[in-house]
């Protein structure tokens, strides 16, 4: 209640449609009396030589302080001789591990009604440890790395994640048939950690298959861990089988237990400052942030407002086949709380 003491996060309203969905998630906070104060950052028109990219050393301060933070999308501005935003972030913030949860919503029909899974990539390594050369002319090399360190720390989470959630299933998604040092060590982790829960199913699917099955028959699945590249693609084919960008959130767990949320869309500039965007993703991604500090109550209430919104249908943004602004959108679900 706006009794207890409030909670710092950090927001980053972002670019693009971000200032307009950051908008609509402060609106339904504040209905819903979440004792949450926000820490507003925005990105930089020019490089901060302290972190040689547009997002200033005070706003990367601001996550470190609060250990928690929502984040809208942000688009890179094109030019040499600086790191991109969300590459700063990740690094700066050591967020290991992305957490993208995948469920049907009732209401808004999709070709699968019974999807509720949860992938969780690895998020530092692998084919993105930006080593890539020449070696002679027309022969190119990619390295990609796999270190126990980040294999075990992103194992380690997501069986914790799977325990604390009420889950029941953690399958590891890997190619060691093919790759057998790198992601013969990711599973030699997974398998390790998987000991230490005998109360949680394990599996290990080569990713091909895993495909395979997510299209034929996604309730088969429940948390999924994978390398980097394996977890970029796996995710978006999930956030497919649900409904696309505009629904899906996400959430970033960095070292010392912080979490920046952010929805999985970006800027979408060709619908900024037009009233038009959905701000579902965000306000998910809201609420995963809430059921990170242990707020259930404020989270569940929003979340079914959310839900009981969309499956109403008398307000929907145009993504979802209506015709409702944002402002619309949000003023329903603040009427559903
Ligand atoms: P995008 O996600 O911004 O847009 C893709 C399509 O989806 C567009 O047609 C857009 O209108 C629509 N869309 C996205 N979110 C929506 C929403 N909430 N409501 C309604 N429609 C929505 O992808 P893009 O066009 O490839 O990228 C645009 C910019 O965003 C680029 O600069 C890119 O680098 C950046 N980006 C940032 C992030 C991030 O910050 N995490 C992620 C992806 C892209």
């Amino acid at each position: 209640s706006s009794s207890t003491t409030p909670i710092k996060a950090t927001l980053f309203p972002g670019d693009g449609i971000g200032p307009e969905i950051a908008e609509s998630v402060k609106q339904v906070f504040t209905a819903a009396d979440v004792a949450i104060e926000w820490d507003e950052h925005y990105v930089s028109t020019e490089v901060d030589p302290r972190t040689n990219s547009f997002l200033t050393w005070e706003s990367l301060q601001s996550v470190l302080d609060n250990k928690v933070g929502l984040k809208g999308p942000m688009a890179t501005p094109i030019g040499k001789g600086h790191r991109s935003l969300n590459l700063t972030l990740r690094k700066e913030l050591n967020l290991y591990a992305n957490v993208r949860p995948c469920y049907s919503l009732p209401g808004y029909k999709t070709r699968y009604d019974d999807v509720d899974l949860v992938t969780i990539r690895e998020n530092t390594e692998g084919e993105y440890s930006g080593l890539e050369h020449q070696v002679v002319k027309g022969v190119v090399e990619s390295i990609k790395i796999i270190t126990r360190k980040a294999s075990m720390r992103v194992a380690e989470y997501a069986f914790l994640y799977a325990k604390t959630h009420g889950r029941k299933k953690v399958s590891a998604i890997h190619k060691a048939n093919i790759m057998q040092k790198t992601d013969g060590l990711f599973l030699k982790c997974c398998d390790e950690v998987a000991e230490k829960y005998p109360e949680i199913e394990y599996e290990k699917v080569v990713i091909d298959n895993c495909c395979m099955m997510l299209v034929k028959n996604p309730a088969l699945f429940d948390v999924l861990v994978m390398p980097n590249l394996y977890g970029d693609i796996i995710s978006d084919l999930c956030a497919g089988l649900v409904g696309g960008l505009g629904l899906t959130p996400s959430c970033n767990i960095g070292e010392d237990g912080i979490a920046l949320a952010e929805a999985v869309h970006g800027s979408a500039p060709d619908i900024a400052g037009k009233n038009l965007a959905n701000p579902t993703a965000l306000l998910l991604s809201g609420v995963m942030m809430l059921r990170h500090l242990k707020l259930n109550n404020q989270a569940e209430q929003i979340h079914s407002a959310i839900i009981n919104t969309i499956a109403e249908g008398k307000y929907r943004t145009a993504d979802l086949g209506g015709n409702s602004t944002t402002t619309e959108f949000t003023k329903a679900i603040i009427d559903h709380l």
